[in-house]
C-alpha cells in the first residue's frame, strides 16, 4: 500500500468513526427522548393535609405501601400566607407569592375594585389574579402536552389565554366517589397516551380538619378514607401494568392547628373605628386592610397595641414571608399569632353552615399563620420510576414541588424560586444518564464492529 493510500485509508476511517458516533449519538437522543415522552406524571393535592397525618403508618396501608416504594419527605414548608391558592400557585409555579401574585383567598385590587374570592365567584376567573406567572399546566399545554385535571382549583380559568385539554370544574368538597372515579379515569387518559399529566385535588381532609380540628374522631375517619382510595390508586396502577411508566406525586397546601371555642378572638372594632377602614378581606391569621388615607396613622399606631397579633405597613413585612412585593397587598396587614383569630367583631366569626344553610358550630381548626409554624406543614410523597425507593429524604418547601415535576416531564422549569438542591436526593437522578449509559454500553460493540 503507498504512503498516499494509507493517510487515504487513515482519513477515511476517522471520517466514518465521526459519522458513526454522531449517528449513535442522535439514536441515544432519540431513545432517551421517546423514553421521556412516554414517562406520565399523576399528581395529587390534598388539601389540609398535616405532615403528621400519616404518621400512624402501621394502619394506612395505602399511603404505607407508596412510602415503601417512594418516597416521603419529612415535612413540606408553605409559602406564606399558608393559606390553599396562594400554595396553590406557588406549588405549580415554583414562585413565592410575591412573585406569582396569588397572595390570599380573598384578594382586592383598589385600582378596578374587584374581589378575588375563594370557591367559584365569577371575578375570581379574571386575568388579572392568575397571568402573574405561568402555571405547569399552562407550559405543558404550550409544548402540546395535554392536561387533564379533575376538580383543581383554576383549571376552568383560562391563564395567559391557554386552558388544560381537560378540567373537571371545582366544586365544593368533592366526594370520595368523584375521587375514586377521578383516578380511574386519569389513569385510564394517562395509559392510552390522551394525557400526558393529570392533577387530581381532594377538598375533605381541608374541610374536615376547620370543622372538627386536627385531632379529632372525624379528621381520623376522613384519613382512613383517604387511605382506601390510595389503596385503590396503588391496585389500579398494578392491575393496569403502569408501574414503570407513571410518577405519582402526591403533596398538601398548608397543616391545620386547634382553635378554641371562642376563645382567642381578637375583635378589631374594640381597637379602631371599623367606618375608617375602606376595604377589609378576610378574617382569621391574616387579614389585609386598606385604611384611608388620612386615617392611616392612626389606625396604624392604634393596632400596634394589640396582643397577640403584628401589624405591618406593606414595606415592614418580613423579607421571609416573600410577600409584600405582592401587586394585591394591602396598605395594612394584621397577622396573628398561632391560635388567635382576628376579626371585626365576634359576630362575624365563621360559624359554618350545616346542609339547610344554617349556623352550626365554630370551627375548630385554621391555617394560614407564619409559615414556619409547625402546624402549618404539609406533605410530599412521590413513587415511580424517577423516584428513589423506600427513601426518607428531609423537609423541603412549596416552592421546591415544581421543579421535581418538570424533571419526570422532561421539560425544562421556568425560572423560579426552588431549591433544586433540596430534592435532587430523591430522584433516582441520574435516571436518564443512566438509560443513556445503558443504551450506550449496547450499541457501543456493534459501533467498533463496524469499524
Ligand atoms: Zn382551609
Amino acid at each position: 500500500m503507498s504512503v498516499h493510500s494509507a493517510q487515504f485509508c487513515s482519513q477515511w476511517r476517522s471520517i466514518m468513526t465521526r459519522v458513526a458516533l454522531n449517528v449513535l449519538t442522535v439514536i441515544i437522543l432519540l431513545l432517551s427522548r421517546c423514553c421521556d415522552a412516554n414517562r406520565k406524571l399523576l399528581v395529587f393535592l390534598i388539601d389540609g393535609f398535616r405532615y403528621d397525618y400519616m404518621d400512624d403508618l402501621q394502619n394506612l396501608a395505602g399511603f404505607r405501601e407508596i412510602v415503601e416504594n417512594g418516597v416521603k419527605v419529612d415535612y413540606l414548608t408553605p409559602d406564606f400566607p399558608s393559606l390553599s391558592y396562594p400554595n396553590y400557585y406557588s406549588l405549580m409555579t415554583g414562585r413565592h407569592c410575591e412573585v406569582h401574585q396569588m397572595t390570599g383567598n380573598y384578594m382586592w385590587d383598589k385600582d378596578t375594585m374587584k374581589e378575588f374570592l375563594i370557591g367559584t365567584n365569577p371575578d375570581s376567573r379574571l386575568p388579572m389574579w392568575w397571568d402573574g406567572s405561568e402555571p405547569l399546566w399552562v407550559t405543558m399545554q404550550k409544548l402540546g402536552k395535554r392536561v387533564y385535571m379533575y376538580y383543581w382549583p383554576g383549571c376552568e380559568v383560562t391563564i395567559l389565554g391557554v386552558q388544560p385539554a381537560f378540567c373537571e370544574e371545582y366544586v365544593y368538597n368533592p366526594s370520595e366517589k368523584n375521587l375514586i372515579d377521578s383516578m380511574e379515569n386519569a389513569l385510564n387518559m394517562l395509559k392510552s397516551d390522551k394525557a400526558d399529566m393529570a392533577g387530581i385535588y381532594y377538598e375533605k381532609i381541608d374541610v374536615e380538619g376547620h370543622h372538627f380540628g386536627p385531632h379529632s374522631p372525624e379528621i381520623q375517619r376522613a384519613i382512613r378514607s383517604l387511605d382506601q382510595a390510595f389503596q385503590t390508586l396503588n391496585q389500579k396502577i398494578k392491575e393496569k401494568n403502569m408501574r414503570d411508566d407513571i410518577n405519582v406525586v402526591l403533596f398538601s397546601d398548608h397543616g391545620m392547628t386547634d382553635l378554641k371555642w371562642m376563645e382567642k378572638v381578637i375583635e378589631l372594632d374594640n381597637y379602631i373605628d371599623m367606618t375608617y377602614i375602606i376595604k377589609m378581606m378576610d378574617r382569621g391569621p391574616v387579614v389585609s386592610l386598606w385604611p384611608k388615607q388620612d386615617k392611616f396613622e392612626e389606625i396604624y399606631q392604634n393596632l400596634s397595641t394589640v396582643d397577640n397579633m403584628n401589624v405591618y405597613k406593606k414595606q415592614e413585612i418580613p423579607d421571609r414571608f416573600h410577600y409584600k412585593n405582592g401587586r394585591f397587598v394591602s396598605t395594612l396587614t394584621l397577622v396573628a399569632e398561632p391560635g388567635w383569630f382576628i376579626t371585626e367583631n365576634k359576630a362575624k366569626l365563621p360559624f359554618w353552615k350545616n346542609g339547610t344553610e344554617e349556623a352550626e358550630g365554630w370551627q375548630h381548626g385554621w391555617h394560614g399563620y407564619d409559615n414556619e409554624f409547625m402546624d402549618m406543614r404539609g406533605f410530599f410523597l412521590a413513587q415511580g420510576p424517577d423516584f428513589k425507593t423506600n427513601f426518607r429524604a428531609g423537609p423541603i418547601r412549596t416552592v421546591d414541588v415544581y421543579n421535581v415535576l418538570c424533571k419526570t416531564l422532561g421539560i425544562e422549569p421556568l425560572p423560579n424560586n426552588g431549591s433544586w438542591s433540596r430534592v435532587e436526593c430523591m430522584m433516582r437522578s441520574s435516571a436518564g444518564a443512566v438509560r443513556a449509559a445503558l443504551i450506550y454500553s449496547c450499541l457501543l460493540p456493534l459501533l467498533l464492529l463496524t469499524l
